[in-house]
């Protein structure tokens, strides 16, 4: 299994300054999200407690909006 890149030992959030995560932001969600619209633990993310809760309400709503994708919804073929 490759390992991601993107392991970071720092809060994105907190580096880019984010006060408030804004669920209508899916760019940004979808960096926090699988393929399979599962979210991507912090550990692995970096992402501290505060930004992480923020993170969860935005996506469960993004989803809601029909902005990300449900969990295993996204079936994919081959
Ligand atoms: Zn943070």
């Amino acid at each position: 299994m490759p390992k991601r890149q993107y392991q970071s030992k720092f809060c994105r959030l907190c580096q880019d300054k984010v006060v408030r995560v804004d669920y209508k932001d899916e760019k940004r969600l979808a960096r926090f999200v699988t393929e399979q619209g599962k979210m991507v633990p912090r550990r692995v993310t970096g992402t501290c407690g505060r930004h992480q809760r923020q993170l969860a309400e935005a996506i469960k709503r993004a989803r809601f909006m029909g902005l990300l994708p449900y969990v295993g919804r996204h079936h994919r073929h081959g």
